[in-house]
């Protein structure tokens, strides 16, 4: 029986030109700020984003006679052609679009956003799409950094988003199974809630977790911060279905299947090109009645590596494992302030130890009580082993209350003329050293060679028995009127440094179409083509999400 979430389970509005509830406070301390005046430099004035009102977007293309046919199958309010609509759904959330979006140019919009309530309307309107030549691009919560909802056109006459709003109620708890079925465009909030009154968790906590729908996760394999417990998304997937204008796929929930390749993995990290993903079946685990959030510091890098690496080997990996390195964590103490718990602690563990520098760890255990306290007096043995030191509690509570604000600093930075943006790759283990060492040259590099040498900090999280993800971030004066080039130089020597280093073009963020130029290298020719093969066959007009995965040029 379908249970309907309350409207109060619906997320704020977001930002049409940035992160978040539009009533959330400022982040940015004035300590935070002077530092990053002293180490990155920032605008001698405050850049506002421009008014809704002033964001240009070319007229909609959508035909009237198609625009009655979406209504009469859809229904009059679920066929949005406004201005306001059309611009917020114009694209996601990297630094691209942020950019654009501040200074009201959109490189797109959508010509119309429609909200289909379920399979079956999914799939008839896939039908309607492909005889009318729309493409067709699916939006969750609208929070890639890929350019995943670029609402691009390819050959068509148009383009459709297709918002999963609509369909967002969850089917039903499988207690015995401990799976849970949803709709697709159920956000993460509202399931963790309707979960925790359960006594149940998914225990998917991305960063942007406020706001991503379960479709949208599923379409681009995201890992939540707590991956290195609970399992990124690709492990909690059961069961799935999707409509493509070529057919459907109905992949029913079963523990484990001999029954050819893996369908499920192919619906998995689809990012919209193939179908639209109506339904999923997640697994679900009991809610945990013990957290605990820790810190501790290693002298260096190397030895926190391989703490970590030695605590999946002996299965007593934390949920939450972060390993900042050396400039991570004395940017965090900085931007943590003399009062701040990190800066105290930091620079106490520092002097301590007589060390000029040194890595903070965010270890956050949860589960039950006896099993917590087994796992963390394993985990820490094996950092004192490594001559690592625990530091307490308040560093990682600190980390968890925070944990979803950095996306809202992310504007009050842009605001200051801060270019601030991650990227992320993985890697096993052996190559995991030199790819954090060559990657951060080259970012260091590229921004070297544009006169505008920032910070360039890194983290290492998502661990795995056999290698874990590495995390960059970096923040750079923003050359004015040239952002987008200056970002774009970075990244290209970024994911060149990762390709050549034997890391993945994407851990979690998925291809989009900022990472195609780069998918053949990973995935060879043949991997290519037999995915084109599988898309001619789901999507032969070729209207679903054009230009991102399966692109057949690099943009
Ligand atoms: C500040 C910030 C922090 C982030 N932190 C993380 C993180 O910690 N971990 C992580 O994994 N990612 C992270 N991301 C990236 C992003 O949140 C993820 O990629 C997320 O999974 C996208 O979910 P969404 O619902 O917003 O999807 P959208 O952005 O709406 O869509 C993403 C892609 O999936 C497709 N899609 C969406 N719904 C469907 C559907 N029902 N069927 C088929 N295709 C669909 C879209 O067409 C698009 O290609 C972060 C992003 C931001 C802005």
């Amino acid at each position: 029986m379908a249970e309907r979430l309350p409207a109060a389970a619906r997320p704020a509005r977001m930002r049409w030109w940035g992160w978040g509830d539009p009533a959330h406070p400022p982040v940015l301390p004035a300590h935070a700020l002077a530092f990053l005046g002293e180490h990155v430099g920032v605008a001698r004035k405050p850049r506002a984003p421009v008014a809704l009102a002033h964001v240009r977007v070319a007229p909609s293309a959508l035909r009237a006679a198609v625009r009655v046919q979406l209504a009469s199958l859809l229904g009059e309010r679920r066929v949005r052609e406004d201005h306001a609509e059309r611009v917020a759904h114009a694209g996601g959330k990297g630094y691209v679009d942020l950019v654009r979006m501040r200074a009201g140019e959109p490189e797109g919009a959508p010509d119309a956003v429609v909200y289909p309530a379920g399979h079956e309307q999914l799939r008839a309107l896939l039908e309607l799409c492909e005889r009318e030549s729309l493409a067709v691009v699916p939006f969750g919560g609208g929070t890639s950094v890929v350019g995943g909802v670029a609402p691009l056109r390819g050959e068509h006459a148009g383009v459709l988003a297709l918002d999963t709003a609509g369909m967002a109620q969850v089917l039903g708890i499988d207690g015995e199974s401990a799976t849970v079925s949803v709709q697709a465009g159920v956000r993460a909030p509202a399931l963790e809630r309707h979960l925790a009154a359960r006594g149940l968790t998914l225990g998917h906590f991305p960063q942007s977790f406020e706001y991503v729908s379960l479709g949208g996760c599923a379409a681009t394999r995201s890992a939540g911060q707590a991956s290195s417990g609970y399992g990124a998304i690709a492990k909690m997937v059961v069961g799935a279905r999707m409509a493509a204008p070529g057919g459907e796929l109905t992949l029913p929930a079963l523990p484990a299947s001999a029954a050819g390749p893996d369908l499920r993995a192919l619906v998995v990290g689809s990012e919209g090109t193939l179908g639209v993903i109506s339904e999923l079946a997640l697994r679900v685990r009991a809610a945990p009645r013990e957290r605990i959030y820790e810190g501790a510091f290693f002298e260096d890098l190397q030895a926190g590596m391989q703490a970590l690496r030695a605590m999946a080997r002996e299965h007593a990996l934390p949920e939450v494992a972060r390993l900042s390195d050396e400039q991570e964590t004395r940017m965090q103490l900085a931007l943590a302030g003399g009062g701040g718990v990190k800066g105290r602690l930091g620079r106490a563990y520092l002097g301590a130890r007589g060390y000029a520098r040194g890595c903070l760890t965010i270890l956050g255990f949860e589960g039950e009580r006896e099993e917590v306290a087994w796992r963390r007096r394993r985990a820490l043995a094996l950092v004192r082993a490594h001559g690592g030191l625990g530091v307490g509690r308040s560093p990682g509570e600190a980390w968890r209350r925070g944990r979803f604000e950095a996306p809202y600093m992310r504007d009050e930075l842009l605001t200051h003329g801060v270019m601030v943006e991650t990227l992320e790759t993985a890697a096993q283990w052996s190559s995991l050293p030199r790819l954090h060492r060559t990657v951060g040259e080259a970012i260091a590099a590229a921004l070297r060679a544009q006169r505008t040498p920032g910070l360039v900090t890194c983290h290492v999280s998502h661990v795995y028995e056999t290698g874990a993800s590495l995390y960059f971030t970096l923040l750079a004066r923003q050359r004015e009127g040239d952002e987008i080039e200056q970002w774009l130089a970075v990244k290209r020597a970024a994911g060149d440094a990762i390709a050549a280093g034997g890391g993945t073009i994407t851990h979690h963020h998925g291809v989009g179409r900022d990472h195609v130029r780069w998918l053949p290298g990973e995935l060879g020719g043949g991997g290519v083509a037999a995915l084109r093969a599988l898309k001619a066959q789901l999507d032969p007009a070729g209207i679903m999400n054009p230009g991102k995965l399966l692109a057949q040029t690099a943009p």
